[in-house]
């Protein structure tokens, strides 16, 4: 278990006896998917609650009807689930408290601290004031408390249009916290909401709503990122001026991970305009796309707590969560055989009818994975990488007049090569020594080991390769982050060729393709008889690299 400072202060609260138990809450607005920011706070949400035996709340922050759908609904619980968190019977909306929050509402107004104001959206804007310049009070502000009861009461009975009428908290035009200015607390907006229909016009603003919520779930700890740090006095002040239970807000740094975009606004721009093909593009951040993409949820937990929870922004790195789910598979994905880009490869000397059937290893990580056999015949496919005539310097694959060993097989020497009119190599002729499967070089100059398939039992697969959806590392530095999308983020291969093996894959295994990189089979295209590919991450680990030279 990493430390951080939020568990310290959960200790110091049971120790104090502040709270007797840990309530945490994940709030998500249903207004698009989860992503890997969110699961950063998931992990911490659930995790302080499991760690002490407490519980937490899934609560859908539904208080805005325009932007909010069950689609997102039902994605947000099928995501937290996958991750490996369950909230149990503790399933909430924020809908389920509007008439509790009305009633409070009216008593705030009955203590002289909330009044229904008419000033207009832009009219408000210009009272508020500024960070050094205090803001002037609503020509509205004192009226009689009768008046306002009223008001709120035809609100709500739908009298008035949208932006001609607010309730406001009565605090401080003139305090140094600008969210302590008199804060709208319910504006009228004539929506459909998705679960509570027509029964309200309206709507109670996040601050209003969020705190409230908390105390009726008689939650403990809410934890939120640091832009609330700002609103805490106002949600310690609607707490205090009601009288209810008091829940304790900590704020954490969010996360915010390179060559990516991480707000929902922007991920529905992408979405929308169709720049990827749906939330759960493999190239988005949000947990639907990294599942698709063959993340695992242990990786991104492994993730979430080797970021650690801390206090202060900063920027992590993409190769860090890969490093999280190239170690997670190492230890657990099947390896196999493919070629992405093949190259006939034919053995001379072996006889045309033989087929010979190898044993390879599953894992090398986990005997328990066991072994398979793969079919060898005399043509083969190999990588068209890993044919070079002349051979560039510190090549170490096969060219003319070179040894490499086929993997599981043979020694093989290249003898020669067929070119087309073009000049392209179609054909690369070698020779095998029958004696040396898997034994030693006897002392020959193998260069390398090279993957194969044999041509005769090959699979056609389709490998889709992936790189980062944003060409530099903080894209909302941009002034437009649609500029900065990588062109070459998705490259479709059609006529990969794949072992036998993978005939039998299904929906969402996960593999090791040897010297490739890990893949996952599709779980939208994937089907027996058209094989589907997606590549999670290539085998070079850069946040090694990246890492040592942070130490050095
Ligand atoms: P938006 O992008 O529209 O501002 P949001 O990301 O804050 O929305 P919510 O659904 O309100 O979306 O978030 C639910 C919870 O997840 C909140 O408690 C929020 O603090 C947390 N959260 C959101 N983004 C991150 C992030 N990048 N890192 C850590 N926690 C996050
Ligand atoms: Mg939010």
């Amino acid at each position: 278990m990493p430390e951080h400072f939020i568990r310290d202060e959960v200790v110091k609260d049971l120790e104090s006896r502040r709270y007797t138990q840990v309530v945490t809450r994940f709030p998500p607005e249903p207004n698009g998917y989860l992503h890997i920011g969110h699961a950063k706070a998931i992990c911490l949400d659930f995790g302080m609650a499991q760690e002490f035996n407490g519980h937490c709340n899934l609560r859908f922050d539904d208080t805005n009807p325009t932007k909010e759908s069950q689609e997102y609904v039902d994605a947000i619980m099928r995501d937290i689930r996958w991750l490996g968190f369950d909230w149990g019977p503790h399933l909430h909306h924020a809908s389920d408290y509007f008439e509790q929050l009305y009633q409070w509402a009216v008593q705030l107004i009955k203590a002289g601290k909330a009044y229904v104001d008419e000033l207009t959206h832009d009219q408000m804007r210009e009272a508020r004031g500024t960070l050094t310049e205090a803001g002037t009070e609503s020509p509205y502000r004192n009226r009689p408390v009768a008046e306002s009861l009223d008001l709120l009461e035809r609100m709500r009975r739908g009298e008035f249009d949208e932006g001609s009428k607010t309730l406001r908290a009565k605090i401080d035009m003139a305090s140094g916290n600008i969210n302590l200015r008199d804060p709208v607390m319910y504006r009228i907006r004539k929506a459909t909401h998705q679960r509570t229909g027509d029964q309200w016009c309206i709507y109670p603003i996040y601050d209003w709503a969020h705190g409230q919520s908390d105390s009726i779930e008689r939650v403990t700890h809410s934890l939120c990122t640091l832009e609330y740090e700002d609103h805490r006095p106002l949600y310690d002040w609607y707490i205090q001026a009601l009288g209810i239970y008091a829940p304790r807000q900590i704020e954490f740094a969010r996360l915010n991970l390179s060559h990516t975009v991480m707000s929902k606004r922007k991920l529905l721009t992408l979405v929308e305009d169709q720049l990827v093909s749906g939330w759960d593009d493999p190239r988005m951040p949000t947990l639907a796309g990294l599942r698709r993409r063959g993340y695992t949820p242990e990786s991104i937990r492994d993730f979430a707590d080797r970021i650690g929870i801390a206090k202060a922004d900063n920027l992590v790195d993409m190769a860090l969560l890969e490093h999280c789910v190239r170690e997670d598979l190492n230890k657990r994905a099947l390896r196999r055989m493919a070629v992405q880009r093949p190259l006939k490869l034919v053995i001379e000397n072996y006889p045309e009818d033989r087929i010979e059937e190898l044993e390879a290893v599953n894992n090398p990580e986990d005997p328990a994975a066991g072994a398979r056999m793969v079919p060898f015949g005399r043509i083969l496919y190999i990588e068209q990488d890993d044919f070079r005539d002349p051979p560039p310097p510190k090549y170490f694959r096969l060219s003319p007049g070179t040894l490499v060993r086929l993997r599981y097989a043979y020694i093989v020497e290249c003898t020669g090569v067929e070119r087309d009119a073009a000049g392209n190599v179609t054909e690369v002729r070698v020779k095998y020594d029958p004696n040396s499967r898997g034994g030693d070089s006897k002392g020959r100059k193998v260069k390398g080991t090279i993957h194969w398939v044999s041509a005769q039992h090959a699979l056609d697969a389709e490998v889709r390769l992936y790189d980062t959806l944003f060409t530099v590392p903080k894209p909302d530095e941009a002034e437009d982050f649609k500029d900065v999308l990588n062109p070459a983020s998705l490259e479709v291969i059609r006529g990969a060729k794949v072992e036998p093996a993978l005939a039998s894959a299904r929906a969402e295994d996960r593999f090791q393709l040897e010297r490739v990189g890990y893949f996952v089979a599709d779980w939208k295209d994937h089907a027996p008889g058209r094989l589907v590919f997606n590549r999670t991450v290539g085998l070079r680990d850069t946040w090694a690299k990246i890492e040592s030279k942070a130490s050095s």
